[in-house]
């Protein structure tokens, strides 16, 4: 008896030692994270042609192993990249979405990770107990116009019965090939969710996706749910009150829903939004640190002892959350006043190479926004929205705009200048006026949904803020919180 006590004993400070390691580990792996982040895909308007010399490095390098295991509609190769010498296969794929791109980046600082010669002990650790495969950007189609779905038009998150596209087939190859033990299934979701019930936005989300629509949780959803605790509890260090929980609704066509079935417990992680991070390159780093650290604890196996209790507190996803949110501000409709929320959001407009963007801004709702939050929020209340007028000179070209004080035309009441000669190709100006060519007519000043907002807030007669094309300006006194992007032209 005493010696079982004596074992006991033993075991618990073991485990509290591991713990105590893998935070530590944590801890370095965010603050040395300059070291590997791969800098040559630094935005999210990654391509294949982006990826596939980073891959080639890897090609004939001892230790690794880079096989091609598919190809995409339009002739795009797939990759797989394999390290490790141990028994317990790990497979993590990121892009079946085109247009979400911020594991993919990860994917490549954690093979950097790996090729540098630090870490040597937890490398070893790794390597030793795991074989790990990585599939970066499995719908490159998508990635090379920065869209969701394949070439096909489909969403290959919703072939895995049915195996139309080369790009699901391949994956459900590699899946059956490997029987991998543990799977991530990465992709980025919308910055507007929230963590339920706060202002805070899901910077990262996580499911254990069911495998029945009962829900039944087994040894390998079970296995899933510790490694999501285990994640949570990295993220909330670096991005508190950051993290939700997708609803776990069975979906029997989505590849998480049935790779979970097919017997890898399966992590799906989704990188929403962080304040201030547009190109998500401090969500890349995130995702770097926590799957990291999730594949190390997978290695040691210290993730078999976290209850399952705990993924149910983490909170519910939602999406409440606006790009600024302006707060009773005065709306006067044909001759009465009104109390008005205003959310904002802004939609990314990609350029033609989509290599770049420029925002078009819409209300997305209007009336009482009590129960949503904002990036930006602005207590308007004792402000009234008037309507921007058209500066009284037209302007020869674009450069002019350059002459002009913008800050005192906006103050003066100016959301709008004509200039004479436009070129066709120009959409929008990063100065913060629209741009109007000499025949368009500014419809009558209304506050509605979907509609792009041009307004300045007034109080005391006085023109406090500007809002243009969606962006907050503040006229008076100091000028923080500016985020302005660009205007619109108009023709
Ligand atoms: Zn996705």
């Amino acid at each position: 008896m005493l010696k079982r006590l004596l074992a006991l004993q033993a075991l618990l400070f073991f485990s509290c030692t591991s713990e105590a390691q893998t935070i530590n580990i944590t801890d370095t792996l965010y603050a040395t994270y300059g070291n590997y982040q791969e800098s040559s895909i630094g935005k999210r308007r990654i391509k294949h042609q982006d990826i596939q010399p980073l891959i080639d490095q890897y090609r004939g390098k001892e230790g690794y192993e880079v096989t091609k295991v598919g190809t995409s509609i339009e002739g795009r190769p797939l990759h797989l990249i394999s390290l490790g010498n141990g028994s317990t296969d790990v497979f993590l794929w990121s892009q079946m979405h085109g247009d979400e791109p911020t594991a993919t980046q990860a994917i490549f600082d954690i093979l950097n990770f790996f090729d540098s010669k630090d870490f040597s002990g937890e490398k070893k650790a790794m390597l030793d107990e795991l074989r790990i495969h990585f599939l970066p950007m499995l719908n490159p189609d998508g990635a090379e116009v920065f869209q969701r779905r394949n070439t096909l038009g489909i969403d290959i998150n919703r072939d895995a019965l049915r195996l139309q596209s080369p790009e699901g087939r391949t994956l459900k190859k590699v899946r059956d090939s490997l029987e991998a033990d543990f799977g991530f299934n990465l992709h980025d979701q919308s910055i507007y969710y929230n963590a339920e019930r706060t202002p805070k936005p899901a910077t990262i989300s996580y499911l254990a996706p069911a495998f029945n629509y009962e829900k039944d949780i087994n040894q390998v959803r079970a296995d899933a749910m510790r490694v999501i605790v285990f994640m949570n509890d990295i993220i909330q260090k670096y991005a508190p009150g950051q993290v939700g929980r997708y609803n776990d609704d069975f979906e029997p066509r989505a590849f998480g829903d049935n790779i979970q079935k097919w017997g890898t417990s399966t992590i799906l992680i989704e990188s929403g939004g962080f304040p201030g991070d547009t190109e998500k390159q401090e969500i890349r780093k995130l995702n770097y640190v926590s799957i990291l650290s999730a594949i190390y604890t997978i290695a040691t196996g210290q993730y078999k002892d976290i209850p399952i209790e705990a993924y149910e507190n983490i909170p519910e996803n939602d999406r409440k959350l606006f790009d600024l949110k302006l707060e009773g501000l005065s709306y006067n409709l044909l001759g009465n006043e009104y109390t008005l929320d205003l959310g904002i959001q802004r939609t990314e407009i990609d350029n033609s190479a989509h290599s770049d963007f420029w925002n078009r801004s819409t209300i997305a709702d209007q009336g009482d926004l009590s129960t949503f939050y904002g990036y930006q929020v602005l207590d308007a209340s004792g402000y009234t929205a008037v309507p921007g007028k058209i500066y009284p000179k037209t302007l020869n070209s674009l450069e002019a705009i350059k002459g002009m004080d913008l800050l005192q035309v906006l103050k003066d009441g100016y959301l709008y200048v004509r200039v004479a000669d436009l070129a066709k190709s120009n959409k929008f100006v990063q100065y913060p006026i629209n741009v109007l060519s000499t025949n368009y007519k500014i419809p009558e000043f209304r506050l509605t949904v979907d509609s792009n907002p041009n307004f300045l807030l007034q109080k005391n007669g006085i023109n406090e803020y500007a809002v243009v094309n969606g962006f907050l300006i503040p006229l008076q006194g100091q000028q923080k919180d500016f985020r302005f992007k660009n205007a619109l032209i108009l023709r």
